[in-house]
């Protein structure tokens, strides 16, 4: 086993205080990283040591890689965790943390590569035979040939972006005479936002949920499927609501779409915590989107309904250690998450800035919170707006909604505009209580919900 004594977190907020925690329970110590507009924040005041490392642009400070693996040495760091967003998926970084000698806590560069783009990842579960959408592994050379293939594969199909991400560079196309001008401004898109022009086709699922499988992977060869996550509450293609296990899943689909990630992560020799992202349609097929190859926000839900420490593994698998049991474990009751954004609901979710005047958060049986903030936090426009994330766990999902609200209604937040009063809503929705949702469902629900 490789020692692993001091981890370098290059990350901020929530995240980086969820890692520092894991550490602590560890013995490991943990050294914290921020910048200008972080100073004083919740995990540099939690971490054992922390580095200023530039100003509050992201680009000048926590996306300065090769600056952050200087840092993990004058400080005797032996390993990075790099969290979520940021570095974690750069698979240049991934390398040069192990050139310069460190341990990465996170995949081999050459699985993050594997799972980099989008027909890159296709291709890869084909191989696997791990079921995808109909559609093409290779860019698309012209409207003729989109067309032909928009013909074999059936009307609506969906162009994307290879290198895509967040949504950008994707269209649905319904009917062959849009297919021309909808292929034109996808690439575009695409070369814009990415460099990249490379458009493939594939068939448009009408209604499906978002449902991912949770995976862990050793060093040792074993790999195991650690359950399902229900993604289907989004806005823009951000997840708004997470939780495990899903209404749609029965125990027979769970072995069926775990089997179906844990070979996508073989075939890319993948090793530490990942995400494969699948689309579930209503007739229980299941289509592999993509893989995330880092720990993702909504892992708390898998922790608790699966009884496992994510982010201790993620750091125990880094030096060394065997998976605790190679069977997936029964979902243990239900859990529901909550992010909790400083986005305004009843204003179009607009950025809301400030500093935070008053907090309170909720506590009592089976809740948890995952939190970046404290009273005096000013929150502005430089990072993500996701401040915290409130999760509960109860025996049955009907007990758990009504431990959301319960926890949502002692939840105080004074300063700044948050998501709060939009997850109180959803609540009390009747669709969302009997999960009678898509990923098309909330945008649909919004006018009336706020
Ligand atoms: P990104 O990297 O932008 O998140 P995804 O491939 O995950 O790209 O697609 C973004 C979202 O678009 C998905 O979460 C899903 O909601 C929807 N989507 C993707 N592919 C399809 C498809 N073939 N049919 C229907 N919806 C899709």
């Amino acid at each position: 086993m490789k020692e692993l004594r001091k981890v370098l977190i290059a990350n901020r907020g929530e995240i980086a205080v969820r890692i520092i925690r894991a550490c602590r329970e560890l013995g490991i110590q943990s050294v914290a990283v921020y910048s200008d507009a972080d100073a004083g924040a919740p995990h540099v005041r939690a971490a054992d040591e922390a580095v200023h490392i530039g100003p509050a642009p992201a680009s000048q400070s926590y996306l300065r890689g090769d600056h952050l693996i200087e840092v993990a040495k004058q400080v005797g760091a032996d390993a990075i965790h790099p969290g979520y967003g940021f570095l974690s998926e750069r698979e240049w970084f991934a390398k040069a943390v192990e050139d310069a000698g460190l341990i990465w806590i996170g995949p081999p560069a050459s699985a993050i590569a594997a799972m980099g783009s989008k027909t890159a990842a296709r291709t890869l579960a084909i191989k696997a035979g791990t079921p995808v959408v109909p559609g093409t592994t290779e860019a698309l050379k012209d409207a003729a040939e989109a067309k032909k293939l928009a013909q074999e594969f059936g009307l609506p199909v969906l162009l994307k972006a290879a290198a895509g991400g967040g949504g950008k560079g994707m269209r649905v196309v319904r009917d062959l005479s849009e297919i021309e001008g909808a292929l034109g401004s996808a690439q575009r898109e695409a070369k814009n936002a990415f460099g990249d022009d490379a458009v493939y086709i594939e068939k448009y699922i009408e209604g499906p949920r978002h449902v991912e499988i949770q995976v862990l992977a050793d060093q040792h060869g074993n790999c195991i499927s650690l359950g399902e996550r229900e993604c289907s509450i989004q806005r823009r293609h951000q997840k708004m609501i997470e939780e495990a296990p899903s209404v749609a899943v029965s125990p027979e689909l769970r072995a069926k779409m775990g089997a179906a990630a844990v070979a996508a992560a073989k075939a890319a020799g993948y090793v530490n915590a990942g995400t494969c992202e699948f689309l579930l349609d209503k007739h229980g097929n299941f289509y592999f989107l993509e893989m995330n190859t880092r720990i993702q926000v909504e892992h708390p839900v898998t922790e608790l309904v699966m009884g496992i420490d994510l982010v201790q593994w993620q750091l125990r698998i880094a030096r060394g250690e065997t998976l605790p049991f190679l069977e997936t474990p029964k979902p243990n009751g239900w859990a529901i998450e909550c992010r909790i954004t400083s986005e305004d609901p009843a204003n179009g979710f607009l950025p809301s800035t400030g500093r935070i005047t008053h907090l309170q958060l909720p506590a009592g049986p089976g809740v948890r919170w995952d939190g970046g903030i404290t009273t005096g936090s000013v929150v502005g426009l430089n990072y993500d707006p996701m401040l915290a994330k409130l999760i509960v766990h109860a025996p049955t999902r009907e007990l758990a909604i009504a431990r959301m609200e319960r926890a949502l209604r002692e939840l105080v937040i004074h300063g700044v505009e948050t998501s709060r009063e939009f997850h109180l809503r959803m609540m009390a929705d009747e669709d969302y209580r009997t999960s009678n949702v898509t990923i098309q469902w909330l945008e649909a629900k919004l006018p009336e919900l706020l």
